[in-house]
């Protein structure tokens, strides 16, 4: 699979005409080696194909990586990689610090050229395999559970705190491996701020209560967001909901294959303009999500590039009224030619948890 993974990025190395990459961003590192550990840095090239890490995952490594030749480094594994290098080596400027280019600079032997290369190994990722979508496909159904548990254990009368701990110590016992996030839960006027911390006030009868949360399964992110009422509502709340809804179905509606970035969130914006709450709608529509949760492609404003088959995205229209409430809805999504895949299944429609 990773093998799969090296050759696809060696094609891109060509366009580039760069002789290697070296990757030192961990995510991107997991993505191609399979590596899970906290240090660890791969080249990838033609001709060479090596992973590097320390005494301490020596072992780990041996079955993690079973694809690229495994070297063990000192520690600091910039300057044993750097030996190794020659050519035209692309490295990832976006995950580098000024500080380490430098050293990375001084280590290479004459002759090197380091070219900033950030982003290629994002560009694979965005394009999931059934693997991935294996994965992704459980954490969201995993998410679902939580709103339905949620719904069952009611909200009124117990803190956003209460209600954050106790969702993300189910998921767990229910086989997530950690939460994809830190879980939103934002009641009344804590809704209006899009990423409010759970807070330790009781949530309150006749208000919208924004929880947005997910769930990490072998590595895989989902990302999901429902708005409960709690009892009866403002009938600017309930327009709100309701605006947010069509939003956020007219905005699913748009994604394929060859649709636009900008234009998917274009969709969305106008229905939200058109009904006055344009400048109340202050976010992008979605994001990529898949080893992270926020990555490539992203649906926003002033955002270049087109979805292919294969993206998994969130389409997450808010509407947040200062001091009174906030909407949003959130399903995670995968781009197919005729259309996605939604991948959270948790109603829609307002749904009433009282105590
Ligand atoms: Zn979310
Ligand atoms: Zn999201």
């Amino acid at each position: 699979m990773s093998a799969a993974r090296a050759d696809r990025l060696v094609e891109r190395l060509h366009e580039r005409e760069l002789d290697s990459l070296l990757v030192t961003n961990l995510v991107n590192v997991r993505y191609l080696s399979g590596f899970t550990g906290t240090n660890g840095l791969c080249v990838v090239g033609p001709e060479q194909r090596f992973f590097l890490t320390d005494f301490r995952y020596v072992e780990r490594a041996q079955s993690e990586v079973p694809d690229f030749e495994r070297l063990r480094g000192k520690q600091d594994l910039l300057g044993d990689a750097a030996a190794r290098l020659s050519g035209r080596v692309g490295f990832e400027d976006q995950h580098m610090s000024v500080r380490q280019h430098e050293r990375l600079r001084g280590l290479v032997p004459d002759g090197v050229e380091l070219v900033a290369a950030g982003g290629i190994v994002e560009e694979l990722r965005a394009v999931k395999e059934p693997d991935e979508l294996r994965a992704m496909r459980e954490a969201a159904a995993l998410a679902d559970d939580m709103y339905a548990y949620i719904q069952e254990r009611g909200l009124v009368g117990r803190t956003e705190h209460e209600v954050a701990v106790d969702v993300e110590r189910e998921m767990r016992a229910r086989g997530a491996e950690d939460p994809s996030f830190p879980s939103i839960v934002a009641a009344g006027a804590n809704g209006a701020l899009p990423h409010a911390t759970p807070g330790s006030a009781e949530i309150p009868a006749d208000t919208l209560v924004i929880i947005d949360m997910g769930c990490r399964v072998d590595g895989y992110c989902s990302d999901c967001t429902r708005t409960f009422a709690t009892g009866s509502l403002s009938d600017e709340a309930g327009s709100v909901y309701d605006l947010v809804l069509v939003a956020q179905e007219e905005s699913l509606a748009a994604i394929h294959a060859g649709a636009d970035c900008q234009g998917v969130d274009a969709v969305a914006r106008e229905r939200i303009g058109g009904a006055g709450y344009g400048e109340r709608f202050g976010h992008g529509l979605g994001h990529g999500v898949g080893l992270e949760i926020h990555e490539a492609p992203r649906l926003a404003q002033s955002v270049e590039g087109t979805l292919v088959t294969g993206n998994a995205v969130t389409v997450e229209p808010g509407v947040y009224v200062p001091g009174a409430f906030g909407v949003r809805i959130e399903d995670l999504v995968v781009v197919s030619d005729e259309g996605s895949e939604v991948l959270s299944h948790f109603p829609k429609e307002l749904i009433t948890v009282g105590a």
